[in-house]
C-alpha cells in the first residue's frame, strides 16, 4: 500500500489497490468513474446515432415517397459513417458531451476534429471490435487512440497532470 494520495481526488485511503491511468497511479474509485463515463458515452452514442440515422432514412424515404422499407445495407453504412466522425465536434460526441469527457491531441491537448475522430473510430466498424475497444481502455488509451494520436480526458480534471502531461500519455503507447 502506498501513502501517496490519489492525484485526482486527493484521498490516501482509497489508494489500497491503485489503477494506472495514462501512466499515473490513481485510486480505484476515480479510475472506475472515468472508465464508466467513457463506456456510458459510447452506449449513449450508439443509441442516439441509431435514432438519428433511422429518423433521417425514414424522413427522406417519406420525402421520396417510395413507401418501401429502406434496405439494410445503406442504413448500416450510414450508421458506421456517423459513428466514425462522431467525436469531431471539438472532441465531443453527444454521449461524450453528456458524460463530461473529451477527445484531445495527446501532445498538445487540442480538441479533436473530424479527421482525428475518423482515425480513432473507424476500427469500431469491424464486427465485435466495439467489445475489444471497451476492454482495451483500462489504462487510458484504447485501440484507435494510437493511430489518431489522441486521448480521452475527464474534462473536470482537464489541467491535471494525469490528463495533461504529454510524456506520461506517450509512455503507455509504447
Ligand atoms: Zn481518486
Amino acid at each position: 500500500m502506498s501513502d501517496t494520495p490519489c492525484p485526482l481526488c486527493g484521498s490516501a485511503q482509497k489508494m489500497k489497490r491503485p489503477r494506472v491511468l495514462y501512466g499515473h497511479q490513481v485510486c480505484r474509485r476515480c479510475w472506475s468513474g472515468f472508465i464508466t463515463r467513457r463506456q456510458l458515452a459510447w452506449i449513449v452514442d450508439v443509441f442516439f446515432l441509431q435514432f438519428v440515422v433511422g429518423f433521417l432514412f425514414g424522413f427522406f424515404g417519406a420525402m421520396a415517397g417510395s413507401g418501401k422499407e429502406p434496405a439494410t445495407g445503406p442504413i448500416v453504412l450510414a450508421f458506421v459513417g456517423v459513428l466514425a466522425f462522431k467525436d469531431g465536434f471539438a472532441g465531443h460526441s453527444f454521449g461524450k458531451w453528456i458524460c463530461g469527457v473529451q477527445v484531445v491531441d495527446r501532445e498538445s491537448g487540442t480538441p479533436a476534429g473530424f479527421g482525428r475522430s475518423f482515425l480513432r473510430n473507424w476500427v469500431a466498424a469491424i464486427p465485435l471490435m466495439p467489445l475489444v475497444i471497451a476492454f482495451s481502455m483500462n489504462r487510458g488509451p484504447r485501440i484507435g487512440d494510437g493511430m489518431a494520436k489522441t486521448r480521452v480526458i475527464w474534462k473536470r480534471y482537464r489541467d491535471h497532470p494525469v490528463f495533461s502531461s504529454p510524456a506520461a500519455a506517450a509512455k503507455v503507447f509504447e
